[in-house]
């Protein structure tokens, strides 16, 4: 790695500007794979700023994302590794300006490693999560804010190219903060996430509306599904402040499962008073995805990089295991014990 920063340097911003506001340069900007609101909501919200400037920009997915999301505007441009990706390649083999957004290590952009590698473009990284590990030219990394989104903002400012926002790229942001912060709900207790909200207001968007199509459009077997998951398959872990839910192939077959449809099922049983630590297994092809959440000062992120090959936020991580769902949930029953101080430390 190149950088390594909290913030853009006067330095780098001098030439970051400079690079943008010259003749029209061909920028891909790159999300992680399973992209999520923040992932999307930055890169889309970025490069439709950059295309209003007169650039030509590509935003590259490792794969496909949820359908609650896809009505956001740019969605149909997206280039999807999994359907186009010498597509890709070529376009990052010729670009002259590469943006890696909400992703702080290469192997989450899967396919593209050895091409990111080659390719000759400055690059830049603009991201809030910790431990940012991958060669970049420039890098905007803070992990105090709420959402990669809001950090985009502070790019966009600090850079003086606001006049080329719009409507479009107001909602993308907002779409980012919002889903970030479970609506305003974590990681969102600093003047500065509501002051950017504020000013993406300014451009006219309908902030309920975007909640509606986020959050209230979910399908009658997603619903079936979430009950389901909650009534008999929520196990609470008495003496550990904890819950897990587990979802293998079959059961989700029998709801009709769509991509998307398990997104949130994590944060419902730290509604429930003493559950600090909440754990969510999904069977996904070769291996079993995990979400793990928690409430105050419990750190996931440290037993999503240590035991399942992952990483992430002190309160939102995520990792996988290649072991069966029975194996998985074993190894997480045996490990639990040694955290069982930690998680009785708390306050509820
Ligand atoms: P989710 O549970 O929604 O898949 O992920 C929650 C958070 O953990 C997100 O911020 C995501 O970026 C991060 N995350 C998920 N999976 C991984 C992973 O395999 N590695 C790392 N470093 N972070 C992850
Ligand atoms: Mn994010």
């Amino acid at each position: 790695m190149k950088h390594r920063a909290n913030s853009l340097t006067w330095d780098s911003t001098a030439e970051v500007v400079k690079l943008l506001n010259a003749p029209p340069k061909r920028i891909a900007l790159l999300i992680h794979i399973n992209p999520d609101g923040d992932a999307l909501g930055s890169a889309l919200g970025l490069s439709k700023l950059l295309s209003n400037m007169g650039h030509e920009c590509l935003v590259i997915s490792p794969n496909d994302f949820p359908d609650f999301l896809r009505w956001m505007p740019g969605v149909p441009e997206i280039c999807l590794l999994s359907e186009a990706f010498p597509k890709a390649e070529e376009f990052m083999r010729t670009a002259e300006l590469i943006f890696v957004v909400d992703c702080n290590e290469l192997k989450r952009i899967i396919r593209l490693q050895e091409v990111y590698n080659a390719a000759t473009a400055y690059k830049i990284l603009i991201d809030h999560h910790p431990g940012p590990d991958l060669y970049v030219d420039c890098m905007l990394s803070d992990t105090s804010v709420s959402s990669t989104a809001e950090l985009v903002y502070r790019f966009i400012m600090e850079t003086g190219i606001q006049r080329f926002a719009d409507r479009d790229v107001a909602t993308c942001l907002l779409t980012g903060i919002m889903t970030d912060t479970g609506c305003f709900s974590h990681n969102s207790s600093r003047r500065k996430t509501f002051e950017t909200v504020a000013s993406l207001l300014d451009y006219g968007i309908d902030k309920d509306a975007i909640y509606n199509r986020i959050y209230n459009n979910y399908s009658e077997k997603r619903m079936h599904l979430l009950g389901f998951s909650l009534h008999e398959k929520m196990e609470v872990l008495n003496g550990y402040h904890t819950a897990i839910i587990s979802l293998t192939r079959d059961e989700l077959n029998a709801f009709n499962f769509q991509v998307g449809d398990t997104e949130g099922f994590v944060n419902y049983p730290l509604s429930i008073k003493g559950i600090r630590f909440s754990v969510l297994f999904v069977e996904n092809g070769d291996r079993i995805r995990i979400s793990l959440r928690s409430k105050g000062s419990f750190a996931v992120n440290e037993i999503a990089r240590k035991h399942f090959n992952g990483g992430g936020h002190n309160n939102a991580s995520g990792g996988e295991s290649f072991d069966t769902m029975d194996e998985t949930i074993s190894r997480f029953k045996s490990l639990i014990p040694d955290y069982k101080v930690e998680l009785s430390k708390y306050e509820d």
